[in-house]
């Protein structure tokens, strides 16, 4: 049973909704049976869908005492069940996060999730929780009193964004059905009740997104490095994986022109045409793109220097092409820049799922200076639309992608999140480029990847096993 705050195409703020969306469904085809159960928020999926209640419940937050509804999908459209839970007026709402009431919104969806599964007949063989939305339910199973007879249940913690680790004060640990309180240290990370450090405390095992993440967390994790180190023992890195049967250059829905690995040179230049002509951008040029979160931990405020300086540095000999939304300010200079490149470089702000599709099929390189980068899924869309990933050197990003300078290498890294670093892996793709036959001997070597999600499910159940 996975329990999460999203899951794709119900919610999906990032990440999170597009694994918690795959996994179990791969789970399910590899003969094993996921479920997930998610809050109810008001999205266009509810609307659209039909419900069937399976469960209702009667417990408390502290001293507020409510009813929920436990619904499910009723034609297992995802390839899994999938269950809401609804607790009127607090979860079903337009957004997943930024009310300053989620903590009481994700504690009483934990709380309706554990008290929902005390009623079953049959135990769940694992509980798997997702990041710190539902990092409290190993404690409550552990320590809280009225749910004892959950505590044989295994329970596992993967850890998407380990920056977000949802605090509370220590006002409002009655929120917690009431628990052993020997046991405070389990929910405490410096005076703090933390969600995220608790379940790293108390979930069997713990999980990263990539093995490389594990490691940088044990110097860099918002403050809890310690308890990453401490906790070594339990962790364990798990790549992502995509979903071939979304993301596949030979159906995808969103393209015209379909290729594979025979016909790529020509199906991507036939998308090239199509992103240069509605771009106004050359097609004789290298084209570099950008897609993502134009936010801090993805590097995107660096952009329009490190895009000016190759310019000025190496020439108007490459087009950059952004498609992305996030801080005003880096919007707004990546706007202004539309000025002063006219002809090489164009943004799209906003977000628009279909044209990045025709990004990761026609572009040549796709760049990603990432801060911080759990996993990535960018980089393994565009080696599948054989699409060399330009990447800084940190946590997925590292686990995926093999510098071309190596033997056997197939994309181009840089180590400093700097716009110097940024211009000189730039300089190497324009070079990169001009070598025709290195040029499409890495693009046959990067379609020739896997990075399936078969291969991360059957970590998945290794691990699950391993707690029996
Ligand atoms: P994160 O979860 O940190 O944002 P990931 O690499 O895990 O980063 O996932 C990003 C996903 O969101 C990818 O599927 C990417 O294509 C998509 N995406 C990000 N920004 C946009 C946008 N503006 N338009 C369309 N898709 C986007």
């Amino acid at each position: 049973m996975h329990v999460s705050a999203e899951c794709y195409p119900v919610a999906k703020a990032g990440g999170l909704g597009d694994v918690v969306g795959a996994l179990p469904k791969y789970q399910n085809n590899a003969g094993h049976i996921a479920k997930v159960v998610m809050p109810m928020y008001r999205t266009k999926f509810l609307l659209s869908h039909q419900w069937e209640v399976v469960h209702k419940g009667y417990t408390n937050l502290g001293s507020w005492w409510f009813t929920y509804t436990i619904i499910k999908e009723s034609a297992n459209t995802l390839g899994f069940d999938l269950y809401l839970v609804d607790i009127n007026g607090l979860l079903d709402r337009e957004k997943i996060y930024g009310y300053d009431d989620d903590p009481e919104r994700f504690t009483a969806f934990q709380i309706s999730v554990v008290d929902w599964i005390s009623a079953w007949e049959h135990r769940p063989d694992v509980i798997h929780v997702h990041d710190y939305h539902a990092g409290l339910i190993p404690f409550m199973l552990k320590h809280c009193f009225r749910y004892q007879h959950l505590q044989l249940i295994p329970t596992v913690l993967t850890i998407h964004n380990a920056q977000y680790q949802g605090w509370m004060g220590w006002d409002k640990s009655n929120f917690i059905p009431s628990w052993d309180p020997w046991k405070w240290g389990m929910l405490d990370w410096k005076n703090t009740i933390n969600p995220l450090a608790s379940g790293i405390k108390c979930a069997w095992k713990v999980t990263t997104v990539s093995w490389s993440y594990l490691e940088e967390l044990r110097v860099s994790a918002n403050g809890l490095e310690a308890l990453f180190e401490y906790e070594r023992g339990k962790c364990s890195g798990i790549l992502n994986g995509i979903d071939n049967l979304v993301w596949d250059p030979a159906t995808d829905t969103y393209i015209q022109h379909h290729y594979s690995i025979e016909d790529a040179k020509e199906g991507k230049a036939k998308s090239k045409q199509n992103l240069c002509d509605t771009f106004d951008l050359d097609p004789a040029k290298p084209l570099i793109v950008f897609i993502g979160r134009l936010v801090g931990e993805k590097g995107a405020d660096l952009l329009p220097q490190a895009f000016g300086d190759s310019f000025y540095h190496i020439g108007r000999e490459m087009n950059f092409l952004v498609l992305g939304s996030g801080f005003p300010e880096v919007e707004r200079a990546l706007e202004d820049l539309k000025i002063y490149a006219q002809g090489d470089y164009n943004a799209y702000i906003g977000y628009n799922e279909s044209l990045s599709h025709l990004m990761y099929a026609g572009a040549d390189f796709i760049l990603m200076p990432s801060r911080v980068e759990p996993c990535g899924l960018n980089q393994m869309y565009a080696m599948r639309y054989g699409t060399v990933p330009i990447v800084r050197d940190t946590g997925g990003l590292r686990d995926t992608v093999v510098d071309f300078g190596v033997p056997g290498g197939y994309g181009i890294r840089f180590s400093q999140v700097s716009v110097g670093d940024i211009t000189q892996a730039i300089w190497r793709a324009a070079e990169l480029y001009n070598d025709k036959e290195k040029m499409e001997e890495i693009r046959e070597r990067m379609m020739n990847l896997d990075f399936s999600w078969e291969t991360s499910v059957g970590h998945y159940i290794d691990l699950y096993r391993s707690l029996k």
